[in-house]
């Protein structure tokens, strides 16, 4: 089924989580400097401003920080509401935004917090693996 959601632009500073992503793995910048895992991408350490910068391989793993039901959505993702997105606290350090999957957001109540999720991509074009999380066992 051809993926129907908006793709991201590729940048060149987000290159290498894109050429990770395609091999199923989770690439994240860290400073070098002071060893801060940092989600976005950015040019310089939001801890501390150098820009002495690498990718590293993540688990992708993490857990849930916070979560919310989507049910009022406009744009292409209202077919897909009601869904869940949620902040996930990655192992490495720092926090990535994301669409849960793996829950039903008609019972929010067994979502929990702290829950343990691992990281899948789906292939939306040739080019791109989107990065979508999922819960799993402990
Ligand atoms: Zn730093």
């Amino acid at each position: 089924m051809a993926y129907e959601l908006p793709i991201p632009r590729q940048g060149i500073h987000t290159r290498p989580f894109w050429e990770g992503a395609k091999e199923g793995k989770l690439m994240l910048p860290r400073c070098i400097d002071c060893n801060t895992v940092h989600w976005y991408p950015r040019h310089i350490c939001p801890n501390c401003h150098s820009i002495n910068l690498e990718w590293i391989e993540g688990s992708g793993e993490g857990r849930i920080h916070t979560f919310a039901v989507q049910h009022l959505v406009f744009g292409p993702w209202s077919e897909h509401a009601p869904y869940v997105t949620a902040y996930i606290d990655l192992l490495e350090g720092d926090r990535m935004l994301t669409v849960l999957r793996g829950v039903d957001p008609e019972k929010p109540e067994t979502i929990e917090i702290g829950a343990k999720v691992r990281v899948e991509f789906e292939q939306a074009n040739d080019d791109t693996f989107i990065p979508y999380w999922r819960v799993v066992g402990e």
